[in-house]
């Protein structure tokens, strides 16, 4: 199959072109037609399937062959749960629309609203967003939405976790009743359809799911060790196994600062990136990461969930995620593009049970190695049968956050309760 037998327009086929893409994924096969021809989408899918092009590409072509927006509006409104995937999803709608006569802007908190609301003014065709600062511009009169088209929102269940869902309903009831709905969401849990019953209208739904793949493609491994012992066994792999770039894995934002000074104290250049960190700290970090100059990034789940940086040799857990499908995301971010990965988890025995929970979820069991010299006090238990779980394990419904309006700021609720993301940094608001 490819893009062209899709229904997409020349100067789009240019810019897939351009990326090096050939074919579309099972995604976009199935979600890029169907938007084109207006229909309301529910995807579950996850980081990695291709699921941004998927509705970034139908919704630029939609949007161009149409009017542009009026003084203060904006045509499709596309909501995230943090500023990282805004600005990641904001990046591949440049990139994707560089041949077209469309504008298109970034909106989130943490930075100041004055710029924000100057590029809001002439009007924008597509407005990526998190809610709580989408609320904001609307309140101060930045933003209409009377000539609304489209809606999507990416990472609904992620939204949901962290606290939004007051935030979402009360955007929906700011748009047109009369518009198209793309629903993208990693699972489709009871709350995400409840959420979606007021939102979608007879739904293509469809569901691709890279978590096996992408734990087939990956090398892993299991370190049985003591949980006060972790640091200095990282320290130990790092350094023996000559890892000169390391992605490191935390459960706490106060966990990634602890453990970068540990690996600063014995000379390892690390930095720590998580939602306390500012734009520019996290930028800046990342860029170091990329260049050489910082050897082990230490990262939140969330703050991880806005990193692009593909083919990365080395992935630890430093902490397993509580939530199984995040170590899936964790792992994805090596071995992509073919290219071979590892990815190492230092387990103790509290974390037995989420062990077991992830070996039931990619169907495999993870092989353990003991680094001598690290043989637990407290060992860690065999994970049993593999067989998944009668009833799939969801983490406990956070409270609503009302006072916490962006991405960063509701990272701590979200970290408590366990839910996490990978994406790309934030590079600014763009108009193409
Ligand atoms: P996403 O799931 O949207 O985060 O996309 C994951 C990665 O796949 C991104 O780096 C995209 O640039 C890349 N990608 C998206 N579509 C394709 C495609 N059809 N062929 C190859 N790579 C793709």
């Amino acid at each position: 199959m490819s893009f062209a037998s899709l229904g997409l327009s020349a100067p789009l086929l240019a810019a897939i072109q351009a990326e090096g893409y050939d074919t579309p994924s099972p995604i976009q096969a199935q979600a890029i037609p169907a938007v084109l021809a207006g229909r309301d989408l529910m995807a579950a899918a996850q980081t990695g399937t291709g699921k941004t092009a998927g509705f970034t590409l139908p919704l630029l072509q939609r949007l161009a062959e149409g009017k542009p927006a009026s003084a203060n509006q904006a045509r499709a409104l596309i909501l995230t749960p943090t500023r990282e995937l805004a600005a990641q999803v904001g990046d591949s709608v440049v990139r994707y629309g560089s041949r077209l006569p469309l504008r298109s802007t970034i909106v989130f908190g943490g930075v100041k609203i004055n710029p924000q609301m100057q590029k809001l003014r002439k009007g924008v065709d597509i407005l990526i967003a998190t809610p709580g600062r989408l609320l904001d511009l609307y309140q101060q009169n930045a933003v209409r939405f009377s000539e609304l088209e489209v809606l999507v929102l990416d990472e609904a269940d992620r939204m949901l976790d962290m606290g939004f869902i007051r935030d979402i309903r009360k955007i929906l009831a700011l748009l047109p009743k009369q518009r198209q709905n793309l629903l993208f969401s990693a699972t489709f849990s009871n709350d995400i359809r409840a959420l979606a019953k007021t939102m979608v209208n007879n739904p293509l739904e469809v569901s691709v799911s890279p978590a096996n793949s992408t734990a087939e493609r990956v090398e892993q491994l299991v370190y049985p060790v003591d949980k006060n012992r972790k640091a200095q066994l990282l320290i130990d792999l790092i350094v023996d196994n000559h890892w000169q770039q390391v992605l490191v894995f935390t459960k706490t934002k106060h966990g990634a600062n602890k453990l970068t000074k540990q690996l600063e104290a014995v000379g390892l250049q690390a930095a720590a990136i998580h939602g306390n960190k500012s734009q520019g700290a996290r930028t800046k970090a990342l860029a170091g990461f990329k260049s050489g100059e910082v050897r082990v990034l230490v990262a939140t789940d969330i703050a991880a969930r806005g990193l692009d940086i593909d083919q990365l040799p080395q992935v630890v857990n430093f902490d397993l995620p509580n939530v199984p499908e995040d170590y899936v995301h964790r792992i994805g971010r090596t071995g992509r593009a073919g290219a071979s990965g590892h990815a190492v988890s230092l387990v103790c025995a509290d974390d037995a049970k989420l062990l077991r929970d992830i070996e039931r979820l990619i169907r495999q069991a993870i092989p353990r190695q003991q680094q001598a010299g690290y043989e637990p006090v407290h060992p860690l238990p065999a994970s049993g049968p593999l067989q998944p779980s009668s009833k799939p394990r969801r983490p406990k419904k956070p409270k609503p956050q009302r006072e916490h309006r962006d991405g960063q700021r509701a990272e701590g609720s979200a970290q408590a309760k366990a839910r996490s993301q990978h994406r790309r940094p934030a590079r600014g608001s763009n108009a193409s």
